[in-house]
């Protein structure tokens, strides 16, 4: 039986956990297990497969969550939206999830199925927020339960107070805690933390870094997720483009630099946006734990 994250994070120490997606191909399916098996020996305190936009992954997901599960000993969490589906298939996605021993579930709205900065539209059965989806998940099962947060505040919200609210209202619905949409500036990270306490919620918030190796596809990431990318870091990289090696390594370094000031800032942990490649983020990683080879 998988481990509930909400009680590893409540053990010593900072957590580590990697994101993964499923892979269309089954090339991409090997690239993705030979950065499971690279990172494995860093002893994550989880790892999480996204859910394709509109459910577009949804059996590939399934398929990765519990290949994980069965030959590895790594609790995973499986992410879930509400986009494009109507309530009753979550609830069936729900049930093969809990039948395959699956007890971590990520409850998010999900992107539009046309990309993040196209509208977003409720399923005609479906759910409105991540905030029904995660009182759903609850029901279904004996699920611990993780939602996303957004430092930058998420793209759609009118301002602070209400989307921090809303957030808040997704921790009284259920929410064990909560991953972050990546983001450059500690600082923006440690506001959404005190503004979430000083609503009351006392939820883990692990912040999410997206470490930089490529200049190009960070900075259409940064723009589809409505992360601010620093003038600074985009001018440090431009001056080396044409070297991929020097770009990797001034990425590695300012990830590196975030990630200290977090966790010295208090953060429950880090966890690594890795796009199925282990590199960077063992590189990171090794800077954090200078003993480890
Ligand atoms: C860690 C992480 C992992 C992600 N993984 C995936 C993935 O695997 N697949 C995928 O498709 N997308 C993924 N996303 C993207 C996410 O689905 C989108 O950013 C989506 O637009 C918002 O999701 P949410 O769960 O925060 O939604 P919600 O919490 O529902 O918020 C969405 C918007 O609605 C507002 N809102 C929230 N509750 C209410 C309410 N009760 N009434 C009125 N307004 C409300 C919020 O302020 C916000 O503006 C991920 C995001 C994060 C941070």
């Amino acid at each position: 039986m998988q481990t509930y994250v909400r009680d590893l994070l409540a053990g010593e120490g900072p957590s580590f956990s990697f994101e993964f997606f499923p892979p269309k191909s089954d090339e991409g399916e090997r690239v993705l297990w030979r950065a499971i098996r690279e990172l494995r020996p860093l002893q994550p305190t989880f790892v999480d497969v996204t859910y394709g936009a509109g459910g577009s992954t949804r059996d590939r997901t399934l398929r990765v969550v519990e290949r994980i599960a069965r030959e590895t000993d790594i609790p995973v969490v499986a992410h879930l939206t509400c986009t494009g589906t109507s309530v009753d298939e979550v609830r069936a996605v729900l049930r093969s999830l809990g039948e395959a021993g699956i007890r971590n579930i990520l409850a998010l709205r999900g992107d539009p199925p046309g990309g993040a900065s196209s509208p977003w539209e409720a399923h005609e059965e479906g759910f409105h927020h991540a905030e029904e989806l995660v009182r759903l998940v609850h029901e279904e099962g004996d699920f611990c339960v993780g939602v996303g947060a957004f430092p930058e505040l998420h793209p759609e919200s009118a301002d602070r107070d209400t989307d921090i609210g809303f957030f808040a209202r997704k921790v009284s619905a259920g929410a064990d805690f909560a991953i972050t949409q990546f983001f450059f500036d500690p600082a923006d990270y440690f506001r959404l933390a005190s503004d979430v306490r000083d609503h009351g919620c006392e939820v883990p918030i692990i912040p999410g870094i997206m470490p930089v190796t490529n200049l190009s596809s960070i900075e259409r990431m940064a723009e589809l997720s409505g992360a601010a990318f620093p003038t600074d870091l985009g001018e440090r990289l431009r001056a080396v483009a044409d070297d991929p090696a020097k770009v990797r390594a001034i990425g590695v370094e300012v990830a590196t630099e975030l990630c200290r000031e977090l966790l010295d800032g208090g953060a429950p942990g880090i966890h690594f946006y890795t796009l199925n490649r282990s590199t960077a983020t063992r590189e990171i990683y090794t800077n954090l734990h200078p003993g480890h080879a």
